[in-house]
C-alpha cells in the first residue's frame, strides 16, 4: 500500500529541541529551544490551529511583517514551519525576561535607567515607522530583555498585530491593541497610524518612573477617553515629587490626544530629556 507523504514541514520539529516555557501567549506558548544542527538556542513561539479556526491568515501577516526587519533590537525571526496542530515561528532568544517582570520586582526605574531603557525602544521603533510598520501592541509584556545582566539592552517582541502601512497617507481603522496603552484616536474608531505607537510609548515611560499606569484610576474605557483627551497626565505629587520637569514634559508631549501634535519617534530621539541632558540620576524607591 502507498504510504500518503507527510507534509515536509510536519518533520521540521525535529529539528529542535523543547525546553521550558519563556512565556504564554494568546494562541499559545513560547519555548526555549536548542536548534540541533548548531546547538543554538532559540525561541519558538508555539500558535494552536484549533484556536484560530484553522485560519493562517493572522500567522501570515506576523511572518510577512517580521522577514523583513532586521534590526539589533528588534527581535529576528530564523524560521517558521507547521504541524498538524499548530504553527511555530523561531525567533532569536531574548534571556532576560520582560520589562514587565523587572519592573514588578524592581518597582520603579531612576530616570538615567529609565532613559537608557527607553532610547533602545524608540530607536526600534523610529526604525520600525521608517519601514511603515506600526507595531501597534507596545507594552511591558512585549519588550524584552536580551540577557540576563542589569544593563541589558531590550528588543521588541510580538508583532501580532504589527502592520505595514501603503505609505505615510495610509489610514488603519482595526480597533485593536491592550488595555491602558490604546491612543484616544483608536478608541474614538477615528482611523489611526503611527502616532499609536508613541502613545504606548509615552505610557511606558510615565509607568517605568512612578510604578503605576497614569488611568489607574478609570473604570472603563469611556472614563480613560474623557480624561486622555482632556490632556490630564496624573502626575500624582506623592510620587512624583523628585522627577524632573523635563521627563514630565517628555511624557506629556507623548500623550497629547491629537495625533498629530503628538511626538514622531524621531523628535522624541532628539528631546532634550531623552538626550539625556536632563534626566536626573534620582533613586526614589
Ligand atoms: P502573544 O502575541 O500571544 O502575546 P508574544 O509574542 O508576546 O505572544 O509571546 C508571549 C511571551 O513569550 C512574551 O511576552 C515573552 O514573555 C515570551 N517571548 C516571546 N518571544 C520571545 C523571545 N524571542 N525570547 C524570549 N521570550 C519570548
Ligand atoms: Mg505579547
Amino acid at each position: 500500500m502507498k504510504k500518503t507523504p507527510q507534509p515536509p514541514t510536519y518533520y521540521r520539529k525535529k529539528e529542535y529541541t523543547f525546553g521550558k516555557i519563556l512565556g504564554n501567549g494568546t494562541f499559545g506558548e513560547v519555548y526555549e529551544c536548542v536548534r540541533r544542527k548548531d546547538k543554538v538556542h532559540v525561541a519558538i513561539k508555539v500558535i494552536r490551529k484549533s484556536l484560530l479556526n484553522g485560519d493562517p491568515t493572522m500567522v501570515n501577516k506576523e511572518i510577512n511583517v517580521m522577514r523583513n526587519l532586521h534590526n539589533e533590537n528588534i527581535v529576528e525571526l530564523y524560521d517558521y514551519f507547521e504541524s498538524n496542530d499548530n504553527y511555530y515561528l523561531v525567533f532569536s532568544l531574548a534571556t532576560g525576561g520582560e520589562l514587565f517582570e523587572r519592573i514588578s520586582q524592581q518597582g520603579r526605574f531612576s530616570e538615567q535607567d529609565a532613559v537608557s531603557v527607553m532610547r533602545t525602544v524608540f530607536t526600534a521603533v523610529k526604525f520600525l515607522h521608517d519601514h511603515q510598520v506600526v507595531h501597534r501592541d507596545l507594552k511591558p509584556e512585549n519588550l524584552l530583555y536580551k540577557d540576563t545582566s542589569a544593563d541589558s539592552p531590550l528588543v521588541i517582541a510580538d508583532f501580532g498585530i504589527a502592520k505595514t502601512m501603503r505609505g505615510d497617507d495610509d489610514v488603519l481603522t482595526t480597533v485593536c491593541g491592550s488595555y491602558g496603552y490604546v491612543a484616544p484616536e483608536i478608541i474614538r474608531r477615528k482611523g489611526y497610524g503611527k502616532p499609536v505607537d508613541m502613545w504606548s510609548l509615552g505610557i511606558i515611560t510615565f509607568t517605568i518612573l512612578c510604578g503605576y499606569s497614569p488611568y489607574y484610576f478609570c473604570e472603563n474605557a469611556q472614563e480613560m477617553l474623557v480624561v486622555m483627551e482632556r490632556h490630564e497626565v496624573n502626575f500624582d505629587k506623592r510620587y512624583w515629587w523628585g522627577i524632573s520637569e523635563g521627563a514630565k514634559e517628555f511624557i506629556r508631549a507623548l500623550l497629547h490626544p491629537d495625533p498629530q501634535q503628538r511626538l514622531t519617534a524621531d523628535q522624541a530621539l532628539h528631546h532634550h530629556w531623552l538626550e539625556g541632558h536632563t534626566a536626573l540620576d534620582n533613586d526614589l524607591l
